[in-house]
């Protein structure tokens, strides 16, 4: 019989055999590291409640979830980043080893403790919403804070990763939530205090005609704001919006040679291997995340 979190026993002591929820709790995370993880950290499922509204609650997928289990991957290895092609940031390193990795958790949660698991449902599948946040996922996961680049959750460590979770009725002991936050950097913080920009606004100012800007007092943010619709226009060409676009451009044009053209051209190719295999082409800008020290020196290499 698998071993259970909490158990009691007949007369109401505590079983010395059972394992506790520290025990319990790390054992999840080492399936989830072992299993292409580079982090991973846990959520109470009811911390949910305070910050999103009802449908967008673990317990909305999962009735009786008790713990949100998160983990992390850097996506691109860091050679990948200092390639002098920049493009092939677009396109190697998303085989979404997170998404493994909550997949095996679940799974080992299910056959070895009989509590259910399953992978929470990170993409919209209607408007541009997803049905459980991720980034929120990972911030009370303890796994990093909202950056101003872009609104990533960066993680100490790493910087940019890519969050999946895993939600389940066992209970898991939670991880508190980073006390200080990640962004601004103290270098991103002197670097305001003598140009009144931080790396990543410099590089996508949003007075400029880019997406990224805020305020800094006291090395912490005070205002922040980030373009996210003029960011997906430079980011995120290729894929299923850049293929409704096309179609759009399709249905609009009554010259049969302009539909051939759009039909034969590289961009449309490039956007059905992006919705067919979900690989090609993730997104096609970084520059904010390149800039950006946190987690860079991990970079280095030789
Ligand atoms: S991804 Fe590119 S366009 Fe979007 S905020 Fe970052 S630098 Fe700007
Ligand atoms: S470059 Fe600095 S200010 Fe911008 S996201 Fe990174 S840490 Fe934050």
């Amino acid at each position: 019989m698998p071993p259970q979190a909490a158990r009691s026993t007949d007369d109401g002591g505590a079983d010395e055999d059972a394992p506790d929820l520290d025990q319990l709790t790390d054992e999840i995370k080492q399936v989830g590291l072992a299993n292409g993880a580079t982090v991973v950290g846990v959520a109470s499922a009811s911390a949910f409640n305070e910050y999103v509204p009802a449908g967008h609650r673990p317990t909305d997928f999962m009735p009786g979830a008790r713990s949100v289990v998160v983990a992390g991957t850097p996506g691109p290895s860091n050679a990948a980043w200092q390639s002098p092609n920049r493009r092939l940031m677009e396109i190697t390193g998303y085989d979404f080893r997170e998404n493994v990795a909550t997949l095996v958790m679940a799974e080992h949660i299910e056959t070895r403790h009989g509590y259910q698991a399953m992978q929470a449902p990170p993409l919209p599948t209607s408007g541009e919403n997803p049905p459980l946040s991720m980034m929120l996922a990972a911030v009370l996961a303890g796994l990093g804070t909202r950056a101003i680049a872009a609104n990533i959750i960066l993680n100490p460590q790493y910087g940019l990763l890519y969050y999946a979770a895993t939600l389940t009725t066992m209970p898991l002991r939670p991880d508190h939530q980073l006390e200080d936050n990640v962004c601004p950097a103290r270098s991103c913080v002197r670097m305001y205090e003598m140009e009144g920009r931080t790396p990543c606004m410099a590089v996508c100012p949003a007075d400029e005609g880019g997406c990224i800007d805020a305020t800094i007092e006291n090395g912490r943010i005070t205002s922040s704001f980030f373009n996210r619709e003029r960011c997906a226009t430079r980011s995120m060409n290729f894929g299923l919006k850049g293929h409704i676009k096309q179609v759009e451009l399709l249905v609009d044009t009554d010259d049969i040679e302009e539909r051939k053209r759009i039909l034969y051209s590289d961009e449309f190719r490039r956007n059905l291997a992006g919705v067919g295999r979900f690989k090609e082409s993730v997104a096609q800008c970084f520059e904010c995340m390149r800039v950006c020290p946190v987690g860079r020196y991990r970079r280095k290499l030789k």
